[in-house]
């Protein structure tokens, strides 16, 4: 079994992915870490999931020079929702290297990533349409570019933005070297790899993250007009941590939020007819852990890694087995598991049998009252028997470090909810939180410190250094 530290990474950035709790790489990891080491160009056949980002990313944050101002490193992608998640993953990465990763995506203010690239960042992650405009306004200049990631290609190209990329890539260096992740290779993504790759390697994988093995699987028999009650009971029956509700339509995802929200429920919408700033709103707050309940689209919600999802109901019947799989690998990741129930009408029971063949097992009918809350694969520290500590003043606090700030939407609720949430700690411990602009800190009882840098891992949370009281 290959280890992170049989492909070739440096001692700062093995450290990194012990923070992260990174134990083996991925697939793609595995293939795609030593030749983009080697300065190989790659072709990645891998979808979100397989745990790609960290596959480019890692060979990019050895290969900037933190001493250096210029812009050393691109990552093109097609959404700003993919944009902010590639960043965040980056900058946790590069976190111990102090490597700058500036996101420049539309629908925010451009003076702000334009002062931000002037700073100086060595990785710049963007959408494509805001990073033509940034060069164009002289704001960001590729002629260090030495490095060129394109992620999620063939959405590029659904998006129309080959033609924007292609002139991206001709304002890099020729010696550059590109990686390119698609989850398909359309004949136009080919013939871009033949003009602007220089004799990629080809690596494909399946998604290994995007797996319904940890998910278990429960259908619902229900009619078209009882589906919103039904939804509303088995919420009530499942109480989840957080659960994504999926519907086929726009409309249809407003419909059923505006009804649940009409029942005074915390839950949000995520579709396409909102604006980006909106969607942005709803997804800091869903991730952050403010929302528990989000009703989305299969498009608004695609490629989102939302790590924290308990609980995915399918509202309707995905359009096909492998949008099911996409759907509920949501949930289930890393370490976790996760609970998926599909409502079918009478006249869908074809398309659950087909789902069922896909996933290659029999889909349980779910019962009221006749199953827990998700069991934790990894103990999960218990809410209800909170840790009793003594407030008397005297005791230890420890300081933590929280690998997120202000940049990334973080704000004091999500991180007393984290630690309050994740660890079972009560909110009254949590001292002197301050979010900065990339990173954020709090303090913690000393007894405590551990078990909480622990429950919240998936945060990304790691202990600073500890201070007496
Ligand atoms: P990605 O496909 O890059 O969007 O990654 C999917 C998810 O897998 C993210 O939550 C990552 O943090 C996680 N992940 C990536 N690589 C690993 C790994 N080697 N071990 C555990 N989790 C990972």
């Amino acid at each position: 079994m290959t280890a992170f530290a049989d492909l070739g990474l440096s001692e700062s950035t093995l450290q990194a992915l012990q923070d992260v709790g990174y134990e083996k790489p991925s697939p793609i990891q595995e293939q795609a870490i030593p030749p983009l080491l080697n300065g190989a160009d790659i072709i990645g056949q891998a979808q979100t999931g397989s745990g790609k980002t960290a596959a480019f990313g890692l060979p990019i944050l050895e290969h900037v020079d933190p001493d250096e101002k210029e812009v050393q490193a691109l990552v093109l992608t097609p959404t700003r929702e993919l944009c902010i998640q590639v960043t965040q993953a980056l900058r946790t990465y590069g976190a111990r290297k102090g490597v700058a990763v500036v996101a420049v995506f539309g629908g925010a203010p451009i003076r702000t990533q334009q002062s931000q690239l002037h700073d100086g960042g060595q990785v710049v992650v963007g959408t494509v349409g805001r990073v033509l405009d940034l060069m164009g306004r002289g704001s960001l200049v590729l002629s260090s570019c030495r490095f060129v990631v394109l992620d999620e290609a063939d959405e590029m190209l659904d998006l129309g933005f080959l033609e924007d990329v292609e002139t991206i890539l001709k304002n890099t260096p020729n010696g550059r070297q590109t990686a390119l992740f698609s989850a398909t290779m359309p004949p136009p993504i080919r013939a871009l790899a033949d003009r602007y790759l220089y004799h990629p390697e080809v690596i494909k994988v399946k998604s290994q993250f995007l797996t319904v093995d940890t998910v278990e699987q429960f259908s619902l028999q229900t009619k078209a007009n009882e589906k919103a009650d039904t939804l509303v009971d088995v919420l009530a029956a499942e109480k989840p941590d957080q659960a994504i509700v999926f519907t086929r339509t726009k409309i249809r995802a407003d419909q059923l939020f505006r009804k649940l929200r009409d029942r005074g429920m915390n839950v949000k919408a995520l579709h396409g007819d909102m604006s980006q700033g909106q969607r942005d709103g709803v997804m800091l707050s869903f991730k952050g852990g403010r929302v528990p309940i989000l009703v989305a689209t299969d498009v608004a919600a695609r490629g989102l890694d939302i790590s924290t999802v308990t609980h995915v109901v399918n509202f309707d019947v995905p359009v096909s087995p492998d949008v099911y799989v996409h759907r509920i690998g949501r949930t289930g990741r890393v370490g976790r598991s996760g609970r998926a129930i599909t409502f079918v009408e009478p006249r869908q029971t074809r398309e659950l049998a087909a789902i069922e063949k896909h996933v290659g097992q029999a889909i349980t009918p779910w019962e009221a009252g006749a199953h827990t809350k998700p069991a934790p694969i990894e103990e999960r520290p218990r809410r209800h028997s909170k840790p009793q500590l003594s407030r008397n003043g005297d005791e230890p606090y420890a300081k933590l470090i929280a690998a997120g700030g202000r940049a990334d939407g973080v704000e004091v609720s999500d991180l007393v909810h984290a630690v309050t949430h994740e660890a079972g700690v009560d909110g009254e411990a949590v001292r002197d939180v301050k979010v900065l602009e990339r990173f954020s800190v709090l303090s913690v009882p000393a007894s405590e410190a551990d078990r909480i840098v622990d429950a919240v891992q998936s945060l990304r949370l790691a202990p600073a250094r500890l201070s007496a009281a």
